[in-house]
């Protein structure tokens, strides 16, 4: 660990190449806790050049916390759909609830009352209240994590949690008092653009003299893999309805129960959003989705139906590749299904919040052919 002269050396060093080259990015011209957690929340396991459109089209419906703690969670899903990991928005908009109700608003300044807000932990309340409040609390997530590894040349799994402990102690060292935010800042841009996960920029980076990673020529292999969890495959089948005007069937966001676990859990693999009639299968796609529709239809009867097969979709949540055969269903008139909503087929997203997964199924049967 850096001290002394060093230390001092060290953090201007790397805030001045920070002050000089780092990107600028929408959520970097403001000290507002609002926009820096929506930024947080967004960034989470998204790339940058994603966020952007979304962080701007999500500020310009809900300006301040006021705005997106009265909205329906409907919308706050919309304006997310297609960003993914969608419990990030419906914490997001739970937790605006709780500031509104339980602190007047305003983004809580204390460590602890941010970490009882839903969807708010160690890094995210780091990073909120250093950038907003000046508070001298270290950032540290995997890509933090990857920087201190290789500055500090240590080895072994970083995710252990002695490991992760030493980290955080590094990483609280090294944080710069006078400025938190901006360090904290500085530290995430050597992440996301010199020190990256392949091939680090050594030569253009400004602390290399202190890197002993780089010294022992180890840099790039740490921190050392962990060893990953096998992907598991899995198989849905879809039924979109279509009538001759173009428009289609959705059914609500269901009830998640019990079945959490299993790596073929529909609810969990439509993200809870709205979503066509789809089952799990292992047998013949086409039996499977008529037994089930069966059950949906008035009266059971779907008999008459002629599915129509649709290019496979292919899609991964977290640790599985699913795999998703969807059938075009031609009707003259869409059934009634209980609670489901009409949308236009060629825009399925326009008014409900739908997943990507389901966007896929839509663009893979609006190439089969729209006759009965
Ligand atoms: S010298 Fe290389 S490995 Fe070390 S911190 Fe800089 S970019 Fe990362």
């Amino acid at each position: 660990m850096l001290n002394g002269g060093d230390l001092v050396t060290f953090r201007k060093q790397l805030l001045g190449w920070f002050r000089q080259f780092q990107r600028h990015l929408p959520w970097r011209r403001t000290k507002d806790p609002y926009r820096i957690w929506l930024s947080e929340i967004m960034l989470q396991q998204t790339r940058v050049a994603a966020v952007i459109p979304y962080y701007e089209r999500f500020l310009k419906r809900f300006p301040d916390v006021q705005a997106l703690a009265s909205a329906r969670e409907e919308e706050v899903l919309r304006l997310w759909s297609g960003l993914g990991y969608y419990s990030r928005a419906r914490n997001l908009h739970k937790a605006a609830q709780q500031i509104v109700l339980n602190h007047a608003g305003q983004f809580p300044m204390i460590a602890g009352d941010a970490l009882a807000l839903p969807g708010i932990g160690n890094y995210t309340a780091a990073a909120i209240l250093s950038i907003g409040f000046g508070k001298k609390l270290a950032v540290l997530d995997g890509n933090v994590a990857r920087v201190l590894a290789r500055l500090g040349a240590i080895r072994g799994d970083v995710r252990k949690s002695q490991r992760w402990q030493a980290l955080q102690d590094n990483a609280d060292s090294y944080l710069d008092p006078l400025s938190p935010g901006d360090w904290n800042q500085t530290m995430m841009e050597l992440g996301a653009t010199l020190c990256t996960p392949k091939s680090p920029q050594c030569v253009l980076c400004p602390v290399a003299q202190f890197c002993e990673g780089r010294k022992l020529g180890i840099a790039e292999s740490l921190p050392e893999k962990r060893k990953k969890r096998a992907n598991v495959e899995v198989t849905l089948a879809a039924g979109v309805f279509a009538d001759e005007n173009g428009w289609t069937l959705l059914l609500p966001p269901p009830e998640e129960e019990g079945a959490l676990a299993l790596a073929d859990y529909v609810p969990t693999l439509v993200s809870r959003l709205w979503h066509f009639p789809t089952v799990s299968v292992t047998g013949d796609p086409s039996t499977k989705l008529r037994a089930s529709l069966r059950k949906l239809l008035p009266g059971g009867r779907n008999g008459a139906l002629h599915l129509a097969p649709a290019s496979e979709v292919h899609h991964s949540v977290t640790y599985r590749d699913i795999t998703i055969v969807p059938f075009r269903i031609n009707v003259k008139e869409l059934p009634r299904i209980k609670d489901a909503r009409r949308v236009p087929l060629r825009d399925v997203s326009s008014a409900l919040p739908v997943s990507n997964l389901t966007r896929k199924v839509a663009r893979a049967v609006l190439a089969v052919p729209a006759v009965r």
